[in-house]
């Protein structure tokens, strides 16, 4: 066991996750003032991160951060709308023409998050990349004890207030008693491709087939994000999680096919990854809370996770810090609006998911449609 006093320090707060969510609740308790912050990161940003569209309205969030002309300066890749095949055969478009925010964005991932990380350390936050939380244990009003476990080995610190921030898995939640209400699980196969011309479309693309729905996103680098999503059980059938069948599969789609012809694809590395439409029954508790995809995770087709997990460390953010000086009407607040803004999440994806007529019998539009008034 390694004892730094400066970084072994007790905190004030510590943000485990260095996500999206993560940085933006440790950045704006930085900007509030809040006293020693930690943001704990498993990771160093160099792997492979999915998730790449956002909307125009997460400007006003990069505002709110005090980020939004550093943003525009890491060279992200504006996002003109969207066209898809969905309900017919025909492309359909959406463009960002009429929003009052201007157009969104396809992100490089790996580089935003990693600026959101730096804005929070430059704001005065702690960060320790490459250092895992194991457990956390609860020691009434005096906070958390946590044990980390980074390349210097294990180590433990104590907190007052913990914010979990660690994703989908909502680790640190699910260990306070947490549990997560599923609503859907998608399996999602990703590849990247190489664009070989300088013309190409600015749009996101979606095409919805029997099995699922294809997209992809033009990135920044010349890169191109494809990506098939559909239930483990279908893709498994058409052998979609190995290279030759995905590409195979993605050869035979009406639209997307044409659209990718002149791309190269970067590597035969697919992504696999699952995604889960969930909430937690209760995204906060004596002296914790969770934010971003540790308190409601939402399907990749609404582009709106990254948004959500930005709003959200805002909300935090403002709400620990009410809470730490003896408030508590955010910190209440802030569960209701969870849970709120995830019964309108449910309302707009299975609304989507019914517009999608075709193919009735096809066990992945059944099951949605099933679940429509849920
Ligand atoms: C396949 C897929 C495609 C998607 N596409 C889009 C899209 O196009 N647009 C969009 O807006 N959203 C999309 N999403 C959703 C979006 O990626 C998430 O909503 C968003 O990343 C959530 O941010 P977060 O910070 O809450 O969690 P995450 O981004 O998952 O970050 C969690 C962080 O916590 C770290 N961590 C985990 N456990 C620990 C631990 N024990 N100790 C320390 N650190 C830990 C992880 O390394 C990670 O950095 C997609 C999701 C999936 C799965």
């Amino acid at each position: 066991m390694i004892r730094d006093p400066q970084r072994h320090r007790p905190y004030g707060v510590a943000v485990i996750g260095g996500g999206p969510a993560g940085s933006a609740t440790a950045l704006t308790l930085c900007r509030l003032g809040v006293p020693d912050v930690l943001l704990v990161e498993a990771q160093d940003y160099q792997a492979v991160r999915l998730g790449e569209s956002i909307p125009p309205e997460t400007r006003q969030l990069l505002e709110s951060l005090g980020v939004w002309r550093a943003f525009l300066s890491e060279g992200h890749e504006p996002a003109l709308g969207s066209c898809s095949a969905w309900g017919s055969d025909e492309m359909g478009y959406n463009d960002f023409l009429y929003n009052p925010h201007g157009h969104g964005w396809h992100l490089d991932r790996r580089r935003f998050d990693a600026f959101l990380a730096r804005t929070a350390a430059a704001a005065g936050a702690v960060v320790f990349l490459h250092t895992r939380c194991r457990a956390i244990e609860s020691q009434g009003k005096q906070g958390f004890r946590i044990r980390l476990e980074g390349v210097e080995g294990p180590t433990e610190i104590q907190a007052r207030f913990i914010v979990d921030a660690t994703g989908s898995t909502a680790r640190l939640a699910r260990s306070l008693g947490a549990v997560r209400r599923c609503h859907d699980r998608l399996s999602y196969v990703a590849a990247f491709f190489n664009r070989t011309r300088d013309a190409f479309s600015r749009l996101t693309w979606l095409e919805a087939v029997e099995y699922g729905w294809w997209y992809s996103a033009m990135l920044p680098a010349g890169r191109v994000a494809v990506a098939v999503a559909g239930d483990s059980d279908s893709l498994k059938t058409k052998a979609l999680h190995q290279p030759e069948s995905w590409r195979l599969w993605l050869n035979r789609t009406r639209h997307l096919a044409g659209h990718l012809a002149d791309c190269e694809q970067a590597t035969e590395s697919l992504y696999v990854r699952t995604a889960a439409s969930f909430v937690l029954d209760r995204p906060s508790g004596p002296n914790w809370l969770a934010v971003g995809d540790a308190a409601s995770a939402y399907d990749p087709i609404s582009s709106q996770g990254i948004y959500k997990s930005l709003l959200e460390g805002l909300e935090a953010g403002h709400a620990i810090a009410d809470g730490l000086s003896g408030k508590s009407r955010k910190l209440e607040r802030y569960a209701t609006s969870v849970a709120d803004r995830f019964a309108d999440y449910l309302r707009l994806r299975n609304h989507l998911y019914d517009l999608e007529q075709r193919w009735p019998r096809a066990p992945f539009w059944a099951r949605r449609q099933a679940r429509r008034s849920v």
